[in-house]
């Protein structure tokens, strides 16, 4: 048996769930399906943190706020942050952003992905969308001015538009031949959460070392100082901490992050994840679109994943929505090419400066030290370059579409 729809997801991760509740209502049929069970449950506030976390800038936050979306992540668990503070571990330069600098109450907030994950299924769930769980892509290919799908239990879907929100491992992608630019960092990011004997101060803080950037990120839990670290190592280094007994872990952490929050006193169970930068080099193309991890990934240091992805799928559904309004195809790469003018060059020169800056901190000759030191120095007094950084950090420049404007 055969289903149709207008427009199917593949993929209802944080950014295909995103994309689909901000054209809800748009009278398309949409339909979104996942390899996963889409369930959501209780939550309880005492349990353990998951690892991967993302920190949601202010226009993400206003996306997911507009969506009805932010009040159930609220609800559930999320931790402001309010400074930031940068340094170089092999030097003496530092730089330290405030909200305060920009008259914002916070740089942003600090969620488990699951959180992030759970409240829009729940939205989700609440309307009329529909939704395939258990869902897996295994082949797809055009059958007409269509895209037939077909799934690993053998059902097939048809619509003439897809978006691919599948993540870094895209099987759209994959399936289609959209051809990507990547490479290795060379890095493996070993991520948990951790208890500190100090409070955080709900200050985001990153120390650049010659392994590569370590950082600790503000979660709330009552009576309790607890962080989400990012650690990115060679991985030599990763496979060495990762065989470490939690006690030794702990003291590793708290040498390499120079005691800032004090003794680290106990770590959660360790993930380690393998850093690999993506691009495709489209896009789109006749009825497809990429979104998301789907369209690109990018080294953690700036915490922009996800924030990148909810830019793509609000910019993508003001892009289809306008062309409804003007009973323009929307499967028209034409219409589709729209929403990529406005998203790649953002991304890439983000992809670029992150790039820059992780090779620069890696760096060990002299005069490169010193320029980092110096520049770090120098950004830290020059209160407008500062401010640009923020207002860059909270997602409150350039081509900002709808859903994340004031
Ligand atoms: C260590 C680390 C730290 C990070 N920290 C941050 C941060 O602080 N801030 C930030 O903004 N970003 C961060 N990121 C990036 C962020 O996690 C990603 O950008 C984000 O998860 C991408 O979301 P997505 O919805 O595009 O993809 P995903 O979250 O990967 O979702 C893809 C969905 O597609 C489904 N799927 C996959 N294949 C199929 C298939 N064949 N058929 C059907 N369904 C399928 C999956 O089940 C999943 O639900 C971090 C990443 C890493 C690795």
């Amino acid at each position: 048996m055969e289903t149709r729809a207008d427009l199917l997801i593949v993929g209802a991760g944080m950014v295909g769930s995103a994309l689909a509740l901000a054209l809800q209502d748009s009278g398309l049929e949409i339909l979104v399906l996942d390899g996963g069970p889409l369930s959501v449950k209780p939550f309880d506030p005492q349990s353990a943190f998951e690892p991967r976390v993302s920190a949601l800038s202010a226009a993400s936050q206003r996306i997911l706020d507009r969506l009805n979306v932010w009040d159930g992540i609220a609800a559930r668990r999320a931790s402001p942050y309010r400074e930031m503070q940068v340094w170089d571990g092999s030097g003496t330069g530092q730089v330290h952003f405030s909200a305060a600098s920009v008259h914002a109450d916070v740089l942003g907030h600090i969620v488990e992905n699951r959180v992030i994950q759970e409240a829009l299924l729940e939205r989700l769930h609440d309307s009329d969308i529909g939704l395939l769980a258990n869902a897996r892509l295994e082949q797809m290919r055009r059958s007409g001015d269509d895209w037939l799908l077909t799934l690993a239990d053998g059902r097939t879907l048809r619509a003439p538009l897809v978006i691919a929100a599948d993540g870094a491992n895209s099987a759209v992608r994959r399936l289609t031949g959209c051809a990507t630019r990547e490479w290795d960092y060379l890095h493996h990011a070993i991520v948990t959460s951790v208890r500190t004997a100090d409070s955080h101060q709900h200050t985001a803080w990153q120390r650049f070392t010659e392994e590569g950037p370590l950082a600790f990120l503000p979660l709330e839990r009552e009576g309790e100082h607890w962080c989400s670290i990012v650690w990115s190592v060679t991985p030599t280094e990763a496979q060495r901490l990762m065989a470490l007994g939690d006690d030794e872990f702990c003291r590793d952490l708290e040498k390499a992050f120079e005691g800032r929050l004090g003794t680290v006193l106990s770590a959660d169970p360790r993930l380690c994840v393998p850093l690999r930068q993506r691009h495709a080099k489209r896009y789109v193309a006749e009825g497809l679109a990429l979104i998301g991890d789907a369209a690109h990934t990018i080294h953690p240091l700036a915490g922009q994943g996800v924030n990148l992805g909810f830019l793509d799928a609000a910019v993508l559904a003001e892009v289809l929505l306008h062309a409804a309004s003007r009973g323009e195809r929307l499967a028209d790469v034409r219409v589709l090419s729209r929403f990529e003018r406005r998203r790649m060059p953002h991304n890439l020169a983000l992809m670029a400066a992150m790039e820059g800056l992780e090779r620069l901190f890696q760096a060990d000759p002299l005069p490169l030290r010193w320029l980092r030191n110096t520049g770090l120095k120098w950004v830290d007094n020059l209160p407008e370059a500062k401010a640009m950084f923020v207002r860059q950090a909270l997602g409150l420049s350039g081509d900002l579409p709808e859903l994340a404007r004031l």
